[in-house]
């Protein structure tokens, strides 16, 4: 039963008996860790206010393989991300990765790129000239991405052609979340044929996407995006994520019980 080392990123922490706490972490070489930290709340212990939401971690802990839980045996805290906790609309988007983080993540699997993608978008909500809203889409572009999900935003999902606008509505194209994202008027025949339901986006929408894509993937440089246009794009990577995840994550609850906002008018 050796010590183990690695960089953590919490995401989940549940009170355990007075002074315990039992913290869910992502880390950067062993997928996720569920670990118990005794004592924590003790002044003198060696992990006191060592595990905070948001902060980046190098912590040490022992794993019997026949417990479920390790044991925190000492950590430091390499990155405080306070300005998080100190500001709403970080806060509110922050949280709402570490929860999609802990849905993507297993236990024990590495998943590198989901931590890189992570810490960056942690990072960068510590940055004030670069909107919330901007790192939070940008995170769920990257969250599919990691996982093989990526929607199709300029070309068509299924063939890989042009998707242009479609003639009766020439500021949209078709799009489908079961069959991948953007398609070509013929893809999307072949889809609703298939029983896949096919709706429409506004080309505003899938191209601002397109742009916040690299950034999210830390390629592109910071973009701007008017409220309205991000509010939207923010609208479709939920539904999308929706979809695939099979459940509604509950920081996505308040957003997505407004109607669509890509709606056609
Ligand atoms: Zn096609």
């Amino acid at each position: 039963m050796g010590a183990v080392s690695d960089r953590a990123l919490c995401l989940r922490r549940f009170p355990y008996s007075e002074s315990s706490l039992v913290v869910r972490l992502l880390t950067r070489e062993h997928g996720r860790v569920h670990l118990l930290a005794r004592g924590t709340y003790r002044p003198r212990s060696r992990t006191y206010a060592l595990l905070d939401l948001f902060d980046t971690l190098e912590l040490t802990w022992t794993q019997n393989p026949r417990r479920e839980l390790g044991e925190l045996v000492e950590g430091r805290i390499v990155r405080r991300r306070r300005d998080i906790p100190a500001s709403l609309p970080a806060f509110r988007c922050g949280s709402s990765m570490l929860e999609l983080a802990h849905i993507g993540s297993l236990v024990g699997q590495r998943d590198r790129p989901l931590f890189d993608l992570l810490e960056r978008s942690l990072d960068r909500l510590c940055e004030p000239a670069i909107p919330a809203g901007i790192t939070g889409a940008g995170f769920e572009l990257g969250f599919l991405e990691v996982h093989g999900l990526s929607p199709a935003l300029t070309t068509c999902a299924s063939c890989g052609g042009e998707a242009p606008a479609s003639p009766r509505s020439p500021a949209r194209a078709a799009f489908s979340a079961g069959a991948g994202g953007r398609l070509c008027a013929p893809c999307a025949d072949q889809a609703r044929a298939a029983g896949r339901r096919v709706g429409t986006l506004p080309l505003d929408a899938l191209d601002a996407a397109a742009v916040l894509r690299p950034f999210a993937t830390g390629t592109g440089g910071p973009i701007e995006l008017e409220s309205d246009l991000l509010e939207r794009v923010r609208d479709f990577i939920a539904r999308f994520l929706d979809y695939h995840l099979g459940t509604r994550p509950r920081t996505h609850q308040a957003f997505l019980a407004a109607e669509n906002r890509n709606a056609p008018r």
